[in-house]
């Protein structure tokens, strides 16, 4: 029988790419009703407009699988974000103690499109950590180092931390994590954002020289001499966001020389050259809550993703913002999640064939579980 045969079939994609705004608004719409309190649909911050304008959550990504963890009603997730992030809402919201009081139900977490994917989590693969952990093992003793990763990585990478000791973090309590790290080892392997290792290593006074950058393509110890891994307190990945990595030390100058009061304001993704020049920086929820409590008037140019910006200026008329940068930055791969894939995969999912599931291993999960309580222990 083939599948169009079958009443249960999945419902293809292409058609949806025919339809306009309104209408799949429309049956989006619809399908929330039918669904009710068991339908989650979860938006990133960095998500376009007429997607966040769906959601009946909004937040950066750890902060969303955690209210969607703590949902009682939820039996279905529809992360509008990246496949690391639907990764860890599964994680969080299927673990064993939550499923018993399910009666073993397992929310399945779909991504509207499997191609929104997170550059920045793709450049660190396991296979690649794992001979990383190997060739250093050859110089310094591992049993001294910790290994910590920003919850931009795969549900492999946080497995790892958790076997060897290690943790996650994000970008709002990174300093917590690594002085957690320091007083149980005397480096870190940091995976896979540079940036935010380097950023956050420096603000606790560890200098340029102890972190040595590991070079997953190198020939030979990441492209680092025995010396430079001796001598390392940190060990940075080397690994950036396609999108922070574009704002430039020359955007803040410009800026400034047009207005010296202007406050610049950057997520720790950003180039070190551009974070250094910064007047604040923080997590996406920190330049959020900035922006929020900063008097009327006040002025300002912000150097992360495109979509929050705009929707910072749009809520905050009172306010001048500025996006920190002429070249447009904008998260490539969010930008996937659009209206057709949206409707096509909850109308899949009302219809009992949902697509997209993301579906991490038990095994995988359990120890990337480990990483991550690790985290949440520290408060
Ligand atoms: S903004 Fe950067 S880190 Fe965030 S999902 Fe996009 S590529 Fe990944």
């Amino acid at each position: 029988m083939s599948t169009l045969d079958t009443p249960t079939a999945t419902l293809p994609f292409e058609p949806y790419r025919e339809l306009d705004s309104a209408e799949l608004t429309e049956r989006i719409q619809a399908v929330r009703s039918q669904m009710g309190k068991e339908l989650l649909i979860l938006g990133h911050h960095y998500q376009q407009d007429e997607v966040i304008a769906l959601a009946d959550l909004r937040g950066d990504s750890y902060q969303l699988s955690k209210l969607a963890a703590q949902s009682r009603d939820c039996r279905y997730i529809v992360f509008c974000g990246v496949h690391f992030m639907a990764e860890t809402a599964d994680i969080v919201a299927n673990r064993p103690e939550v499923l018993a009081g399910r009666d073993g139900w397992r929310v399945p977490v779909v991504l509207p499109d499997l191609a929104a994917g997170c550059s920045m989590a793709d450049m660190a693969e396991i296979e690649q950590v794992e001979n990383c952990w190997d060739e250093l093992s050859e110089v310094i003793d591992m049993d001294r180092v910790v290994p910590v990763t920003y919850i931009n990585s795969a549900a492999s990478l946080k497995a790892f931390c958790g076997r060897h000791g290690g943790i996650v973090c994000t970008s709002s309590n990174a300093r917590a994590v690594l002085e957690w790290a320091f007083e149980r080892g005397d480096r870190v392997f940091f995976f896979p954002d540079q940036h935010l290792g380097r950023n956050t290593s420096m603000g606790m006074g560890i200098a340029l020289e102890q972190m040595p950058v590991w070079d997953p393509f190198a020939d030979e110890l990441g492209g680092n001499s025995e010396e430079d891994i001796r001598g390392s307190k940190v060990i940075l990945w080397k690994g950036w966001c396609s999108v922070h990595q574009m704002f430039r030390p020359e955007h803040v100058e410009m800026f400034r020389r047009r207005d010296p009061e202007i406050r610049i304001l950057v997520h720790p993704e950003c180039p070190r050259e551009v974070f250094e020049l910064a007047d604040e920086f923080g997590s996406t929820n920190k330049i959020i809550q900035t922006i929020q409590q900063a008097p009327a008037g006040s002025r300002w140019a912000i150097g992360t993703e495109l979509h929050l910006v705009n929707r910072l200026k749009q809520e905050h008329p009172d306010k001048e913002i500025h996006f920190l940068s002429p070249v447009v930055c904008m998260c490539a791969t969010m930008y996937r999640i659009d209206l057709p894939h949206l409707c096509w995969s909850l109308e899949n999912l009302a219809a009992g064939t949902p697509v997209n599931v993301i579906e991490v291993d038990d095994e995988t999960a359990k120890w990337a579980r480990i990483a991550i309580e690790r985290m949440l222990d520290i408060g």
